[in-house]
């Protein structure tokens, strides 16, 4: 029997295979879970929604978090199809590429405004209307980065939001803790996927965080995946608000050592 047995959750941020909420979604429903998929656009539903009928999902629906209509409008398929809900993952970001290429000094007040809507704030607003159908309590978890703690080249504005993300996270746990609703980060070490490609050298970055790990790697998306499904479940009961790093250990280190390979 899988750890998600009988509970239905929420995969929200899949763009496509290579996405940290496919490697997500299938642990999730490899332990048992039922899930429902959002797509950002018909672009997108065209990946996703093979994606997501492969894994037997039983919503399959649009939303953009930029505007509060179509999250409404999401929920309510949620609600009026399941009427309750387990779980949601949230893996959604944004930043306007320029944002991340130019210097950070150099952030407009337009995409300081748009990374940290899409990034951060979607995730309350997803949480606000999710908790409602968390009838027998719940399980939220986001996904961030060390670039909220640190200086990282290149993270830039997404670094600020990352910072905003982590600090609703608490906030979240706070508040929805006595409805029985956990509220958890995962810090994932970079992973190639077509929203890393925003990030200025990201090849680089790939090759010092492999370097400076404690494992001398980087990680899976099934690694996140596997991590966030216990998150998810009723193993991590005693959980919430915490900031879980999944990145091979880099974050205890002093960064590249330069230790030859
Ligand atoms: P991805 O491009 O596969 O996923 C990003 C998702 O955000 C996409 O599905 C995209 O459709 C969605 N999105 C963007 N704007 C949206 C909007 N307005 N409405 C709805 N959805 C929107 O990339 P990913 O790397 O899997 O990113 C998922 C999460 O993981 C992000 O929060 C990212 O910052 C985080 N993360 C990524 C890495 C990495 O190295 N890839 C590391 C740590 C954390």
């Amino acid at each position: 029997m899988g750890i998600l047995e009988g509970k239905k959750g929420l995969i929200l941020g899949v763009a496509n295979n290579k996405s940290i909420a496919w490697g997500v979604a299938q642990a999730a429903k490899r332990e048992g879970a039922t899930l429902g998929f959002n797509y950002l656009g018909d672009n997108m539903e065209r990946r996703v929604r093979p994606l997501a009928e492969s894994l037997d999902a039983e919503i399959i629906a649009p939303m953009d978090v930029s505007e509060d209509a179509s999250i409404d409008a999401f929920f309510d398929t949620v609600k009026a199809q399941w009427g309750e809900l387990d779980f949601i993952v949230h893996s959604i970001a944004f930043a306007n590429k320029d944002a991340l290429q130019n210097p950070f000094s150099e952030t407009t007040r337009a995409d300081f405004h748009l990374a940290l809507d899409i990034s951060a704030y979607s995730f309350i607003a997803c949480a606000q209307r999710a908790a409602p159908l968390m009838k027998a309590g719940g399980s939220m978890v986001t996904m961030s980065y060390l670039g909220a703690e640190r200086a990282v080249p290149g993270y830039n504005v997404m670094g600020v939001a990352k910072a905003a993300l982590e600090a609703s996270t608490r906030y979240l746990a706070q508040d929805l803790g006595r409805s029985g609703i956990r509220v958890n980060a995962l810090s994932a070490g970079p992973i190639r996927t077509l929203a890393a490609s925003a990030v200025g050298d990201f090849r680089k970055l790939m090759e010092k965080s492999a370097r400076g790990s404690m494992l001398g790697r980087n990680v899976t998306q099934d690694e996140v995946g596997n991590t966030c499904v216990y998150l998810l479940s009723d193993l991590a009961s005693g959980v919430t608000g915490e900031l879980h790093y999944v990145d091979a250990g880099f974050h205890i280190g002093a960064g590249d050592p330069g230790i030859p390979e």
